[in-house]
């Protein structure tokens, strides 16, 4: 009885279209209607749910919750029909998968069935209520589809209807039988009898089954009430010639309900816009790019925080200005960033140092510790206090050599410039010979470079 079907369908499967006339009817204000209609890149749907002609309520429910669509058609009358459907879509919301998995699809319509089983445990309908489900998830290339009843799921492929979902009916039974055929089948008395529903077997299983779809294809979710009142011909018609799932879902209703609209008619359309796969690539793709920006991100941080740690623990001796500084860190900069603080200037002047110092401090020389560095400040200081005070011992010791004339004109250098004496035990002489007196403001030259 149950006829699980996985893949494309054989064209064997495909009823030829035949040309009918619309029906025309204002659906706006229809009692106990209602519908919706959206869009997204993958897909586009609309859905619409109507009382009928006959019945005074509608037990009809249906869900359009991309990528999940369901419609199921409520039975136990009122205030128990509708109560049914609705629990089986609430639960089927909150348990389908997000993704196309027949299985866990199937136990989704499963998990519904023990709900509705359930309800009047809990205060909701009563006893003996039950409902049809049919249901599908689409992503990209694939529908996962469950079933139960004789609701409906019909695929639009290349112009063609094909009926996806097998009835579990009286009717369907007698059909696969070969004792009435699918004409006879909707006006048959007994068309609404259903072998198998949701909520009175506990072990109720669902239909459960995969099936490749691509861009361009249409998908059709009906209660009987479309089903029972056209012909498959006529629903393809209507599918084939129709340019949006909304025209379409309401064009499907109008049909049913110039019919004659014996039923509640729900029907839900869904058009395939693209197959998912290239947005499906460009969402991975994004969430790659993204997740190797946050690892480079974190990596770089990772980077500074160990080098800043790193560097914080160098230390080194070179210049500022004309001083001898502390630096803490390394010399040099990475992406324009230095990668050294300035720590302490000293008064020691470079310029005091010898040269080979000074040219070891502009290259900056390591040391182990800040304690090291103003050590090695402090050994600078005494090297140049010990030179001062050879160079003042020196000059102590040249200091007994007048720095003046004997008649206390400073002694000048040829130039012109001021000079320390040189003392001999010779008498300064000249390279010209004295000639008396000097003026006030001759200046005795000293013979150098002799
Ligand atoms: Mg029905």
């Amino acid at each position: 009885m149950m006829r699980p079907r996985r893949g494309r369908l054989a064209a064997s499967d495909v009823t030829q279209a035949a040309p009918v006339s619309r029906p025309v009817l204002d659906l706006s204000g229809r009692p106990e209607a209602t519908s919706t209609e959206g869009k997204n890149a993958h897909l586009s749907w609309a859905a619409r749910s109507d009382v009928g002609s006959v019945r005074e309520h509608n037990e009809d429910s249906y869900l359009v919750d991309p990528p999940l669509f369901a419609v199921c058609d409520g039975m136990g009358g009122h205030a128990a029909g509708e109560v049914a459907s609705s629990i089986a879509i609430r639960t089927l919301a909150e348990e389908a998968p997000k993704e196309a998995d027949a299985q866990a699809l199937g136990e989704a319509v499963e998990a519904a069935n023990a709900a509705v089983i359930a309800g009047p445990s809990h205060g909701e309908g009563r006893e003996g209520m039950g409902c049809t489900c049919t249901t599908c998830v689409i992503t990209n290339d694939r529908m996962a589809v469950a079933h139960v009843g004789d609701s409906r799921l019909y695929l639009l492929h290349k112009g063609m209807l094909v009926r996806v979902t097998h009835d579990h009916s009286l009717v369907e039974e007698l059909v696969d039988a070969g004792e009435i055929t699918a004409d006879e089948a909707r006006t048959h008395p007994n068309r609404s009898w259903v072998t198998r529903a949701l909520g009175s077997d506990p072990d109720m299983y669902a239909d459960r089954f995969d099936v490749e779809v691509e861009a361009g294809e249409r998908i059709i979710i009906c209660s009987d009430g479309l089903s029972s009142m056209i012909e498959d011909a006529e629903i393809e018609d209507i599918a084939v010639s129709t340019a949006s799932p909304s025209v379409c879902v309401d064009a499907l209703v109008t049909a049913a309900i110039v019919a004659g609209g014996h039923d509640n008619v729900t029907c839900v359309v869904v058009d395939i816009v693209s197959d998912g796969t290239d947005e499906a690539a460009h969402t991975n793709a994004k969430r790659t790019a993204l997740l190797f920006s946050l690892g480079g991100v974190i990596i770089l941080a990772a980077v500074v925080i160990a080098s800043v740690l790193l560097i914080g623990s160098f230390w080194y001796l070179s210049s500022s200005g004309d001083r001898v500084a502390v630096y803490q860190g390394v010399e040099g900069d990475f992406l324009g960033l230095p990668l050294s603080n300035l720590n302490y200037v000293s008064e020691v002047k470079v310029d005091d140092l010898p040269e080979a110092l000074q040219d070891q401090l502009a290259e900056g020389i390591p040391v182990s510790s800040q304690e090291n560095a103003l050590a090695t400040i402090d050994s600078y200081r005494e090297q140049l206090a010990a030179d001062q005070a050879e160079a003042d011992e020196t000059a102590s010791a040249v200091g007994s050599t007048p720095s003046t004339t004997p008649n206390g004109e400073p002694i000048t250098t040829p130039d012109g410039t001021s000079g320390t004496a040189i003392t001999t035990d010779e008498p300064a002489t000249t390279s010209e010979p004295v000639a008396g007196p000097m003026a006030k403001d001759e200046t005795t030259p000293i013979a150098g470079g002799e």
